[in-house]
């Protein structure tokens, strides 16, 4: 508790925290940077789109205005201007319109001067408080012609008051509201689309580093069989725990590898030291005279306990460490040959030949480890072979897609079909008692299969019970 509250104190700021507060940050920042540009891009839109649409009205409504003049009575029809009038100024353009010579025709304010004020105090406070634009009323005045005729004569003048320097009618402002109340509503899904998609972003990163960093602890406290489950929505995540899942697995087979040889050494020492120990306490005590053919025995159990010795670390040497092989080019034909060379003697004298059946094979491999790997099939094929008149051990040796195949086959005892799946197991011995009669302890093929594997290749054995046996090397070279 204190060692995390301190590591707590060392690294204020989480994985989770931080990924959190970094994507709220710039989801935020995005949100209010697009919401503000968007605003202010659509009401300079609208503003211009607004004053050009005021000039035109203006235009209009001067155009309208002169149309209620009467060519023929040389004069405006009033009740129409005053309809006209008054519908222009409901939609904000407070108008007079006056004769040639100057005298003021109709008048909005004459006409209705409450209507006037309220309609200019509408859209003053609108403009103002809705949309924070302070202006004023402002004049425009424009000559009427005479549209009637085709002539175009002057007939008088017209002057319109509009909020300046542009103003939204009742519709367009509502519009700009709605619009604005869009822009915020998304502004806000947004942002709480990008916090939710961000915690869950964060705690996804974070949960399988945090559950990698757990198991690595609990692994270092000697809990091997940690494994991190699930899948990962990241590559890299997945690697991580794939890595960190391995590292246990790699750490619970030495842990188990361990234990095995440990047992496995405990129980081939055991043989040979009470057999030592009751045959020297025998001549300690004198029940036995201490002859030469005692000694001989002794003699035999200790040179069987130093091969043992020698097998284990050579083993162990394979198995435990990255064997590191020295890989040369050389000719197979000729390792087998030289491999045969050794067993010639020992072969002949219980009558047995071998035959190498292999022509030149170049190889990339480890000389003499696979010497090892053929000198050990080669000695079991001799020892396994009674004496017998057509007993042969053949050694053949090809290259299929890439690979090389060697195959030692002897006319030998065979294994047993319920022995044969465990003959590359460290320690097994097919027949205990013929075993330890032929001086083996079980650990020839398990060195012979490790070398094998460091070649990127196998070994599989096929038997007959009586008959013989066939081994097969394969391997990348
Ligand atoms: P060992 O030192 O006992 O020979 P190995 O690991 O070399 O140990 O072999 C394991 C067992 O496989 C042997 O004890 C033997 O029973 C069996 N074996 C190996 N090679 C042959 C063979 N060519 N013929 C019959 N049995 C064999």
């Amino acid at each position: 508790m204190n060692e995390r509250a301190a590591k707590k104190r060392l690294t204020p700021f989480s994985l989770q925290n931080t990924l959190l507060a970094c994507f709220v940050f710039f989801v935020l920042a995005a949100v209010i940077c697009i919401g503000a540009g968007v605003n202010r891009f659509t009401e300079k839109l609208f503003a211009s789109y607004a004053r050009e649409n005021i000039q035109a009205r203006n235009r209009e409504i001067a155009e309208v205005m002169a149309e209620q003049y009467d060519p023929l009575n040389a004069a405006f029809d009033e009740a129409a201007l005053e309809t006209m009038g008054m519908y222009f100024v409901h939609q904000g353009y407070i108008v007079q319109v006056r004769g040639v010579n100057g005298n003021v025709i109709w008048d909005a304010r004459a006409c209705d001067m409450e209507q006037c004020a309220s309609v200019i105090t509408e859209i003053q406070t609108r403009m103002e408080n809705e949309h924070r634009l302070s202006g004023a009323f402002r004049r425009d005045h424009y000559f009427l012609n005479n549209v009637k005729n085709g002539l175009g004569e002057l007939i008088g003048e017209i002057s319109i008051e509009t909020y300046g320097p542009f103003f939204y009618s009742k519709d367009e402002s509502e519009f700009l509201k709605t619009l604005n109340s869009f822009l915020v509503a998304a502004g806000l899904v947004f942002i709480v689309l990008g916090v939710v998609i961000s915690a869950l972003l964060a705690s996804g990163l974070s949960r399988p580093i945090l559950r990698a960093a757990e198991a690595s602890r609990r692994i270092s406290g000697g809990e091997f069989s940690v494994r991190i489950p699930g899948r990962h929505f990241t590559r890299e995540l997945g690697e991580l725990s794939r890595s960190v899942n391995g590292l246990a697995a790699a750490l619970e087979n030495g842990e188990r590898w361990q234990k095995r040889l440990t047992a496995d050494i405990a129980h081939e020492l055991r043989t040979p030291l009470t057999c030592l120990q009751g045959n020297i306490e025998a001549m300690i005590d004198g029940v036995r005279e201490p002859d030469a053919e005692r000694l001989a025995s002794c003699h035999e159990e200790v040179r069987r306990l130093h091969k043992l010795v020698d097998d284990l670390n050579e083993l162990s040497v394979i198995e435990r460490e990255n064997l590191s092989l020295h890989k040369t080019d050389f000719d197979l034909a000729k390792l087998l040959e030289a491999a045969a060379e050794r067993f010639t003697l020992a072969a002949a004298e219980k009558g047995i030949a071998i035959r190498v059946e292999v022509s030149a094979l170049p190889v990339n491999a480890d000389y003499d480890r696979l010497m090892q790997v053929f000198v050990n099939l080669l000695s079991n094929a001799v020892k396994y072979t009674e004496a017998a008149k057509a007993a042969v051990i053949t050694i053949r040796g090809t290259r299929l897609k890439g690979r090389c195949e060697v195959t030692v086959s002897d006319t030998g005892s065979g294994i047993a079909p319920e022995a044969l799946p465990h003959i590359f197991e460290r320690f097994y011995r097919a027949d205990t008692s013929r075993g330890r009669g032929t001086g083996g302890a079980g650990i020839g093929l398990s060195i012979a299969a490790a070398i094998a594997a460091a070649h990127g290749g196998t070994i599989t054995a096929a038997s007959e019970e009586g008959k013989g046996s066939v081994f097969t090397v394969s391997f990348d070279g």
